[in-house]
Formats: C-alpha cells, structure tokens, sequence
C-alpha cells in the first residue's frame, strides 16, 4: 500500500514569475495542494485496497468507488490531480514554445484558427462563475476539441474527456497578485503554458 504524495514541481517557486508569483505558488502547492493531498489519502484509509488503483482510474469510474468515500474521492481526488496536471502544463515563459504539431492542427480544425480557440477560452474563463476550471479536452474516442468549464474540483475523466490543458480559476490561484483582476490573471497565464507538454497530452495515446 502507497500513500499519495505531491508530484516534485518541475521549477522553483520563482520560476514562473512575473506571471505567477512565488508566495502564490508556495501556497497553492505546498497548502492547498498538499491539503487535497492529505484528505484523499484519509479516505483511502476506509477502504487502503484502492491504494493499489491509479486516482484517475476511480475518477474515470466513480460508480465504482465505496458509497461512504464517493464524495471524499471525487473533491479531493479530482483535486489532488487536477493539481497535479495544472503543474505539469506550465513552466517558465523562456521555455514556454508554441502550439504546434497536431495539436495546432487539430485547434484549427475544431475551432477556425489558434486565436479563436484561445478567445472562446478565455470567454470561457471569464464566465466561469464561482470555483472550478476551465480545460481544454479531447474526446477519448472521436479525438474532438472541446472547450469545458469543472465545478469545484470536478475531472473531465468522469465524463469520459481526456485533460489537455487547464488553467484553475479558483480565487487561491491568483488572489494574491491579482486579487479580482482574473481577466489579466487570464491573459498572463497563456505566457505560461508548457506547449511541449500540452502538445505531448494531446498526442499520447492513453
Ligand atoms: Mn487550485
């Protein structure tokens, strides 16, 4: 039996200023994440055989998770890995690249153009209404873009979407330094995403 623990992040807390500070992240990894961390792990404990499953396996499944954990598992398990891959799609702005490949090809064919997909995904963000996420997805099957806000700590996986990219509007994720401006914490982001990883999410085959 192995306990979840957070991912090592990939770059100093310093690394994605100016766009996002370090107290931020500091915070939002090491409290807030940690924190989901923590309370999965705790529900885990009622039933320790679901230690052996990957989360994104009972996330993709939540059916088939024990009635007394279903609640504990879908808000701290979709935390824990929602967390996990909005690390995972950022890195510092010098290595930030471009879309490109077939993701980029793909963005054009679902949406007309890069800079539509980017607009409809920031009118999306915008919109979002109390706590959750804004994700770029691809259907398991069909392999079409979609646009799809979260609730709260909600996963694509339990509606059968693959995450692609994400970006977390809850308040902790830009509060500090932003405070109520989430539209220029929007736009400083973009600057932000690691497009080798987003294209590498979009390509893989699982
Ligand atoms: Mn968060």
């Amino acid at each position: 039996m192995q306990k979840h623990t957070l991912p090592k992040l990939a770059y100093s807390f310093d690394a994605l200023e100016p766009y996002m500070d370090a107290k931020t992240i500091d915070i939002h990894y090491g409290k807030h994440h940690q924190t989901y961390c923590d309370k999965l792990n705790l529900a885990l404990e009622k039933h320790p055989v679901l230690f052996d499953k990957k989360i994104e396996e009972l996330l993709k499944d939540l059916s088939s998770v024990p009635s007394d954990i279903q609640t504990a598992v879908r808000n701290f398990g979709g935390g824990f890995v929602n967390h996990n891959f909005f690390w995972e799609t950022m890195c510092p702005a010098s290595s930030s690249g471009k879309c490109s490949g077939d993701l980029l090809k793909a963005i054009v064919c679902d949406f007309g153009s890069f800079s539509e997909f980017q607009k409809i995904f920031n009118e999306k963000s915008l919109a979002l209404f109390g706590s959750g996420w804004v994700w770029l997805v691809s259907d398991f099957k069909s392999k079409k873009l979609e646009i799809i806000p979260t609730k709260d700590q909600d996963s694509p996986l339990s509606i059968g979407k693959k995450p692609i990219l994400v970006i977390d509007l809850w308040e902790h994720a830009y509060y500090l330094k932003y405070q109520n401006r989430r539209v220029e914490f929007i736009e400083n982001w973009w600057n932000i995403v690691n497009w080798n990883r987003v294209e590498k999410n979009y390509s893989d085959k699982q």
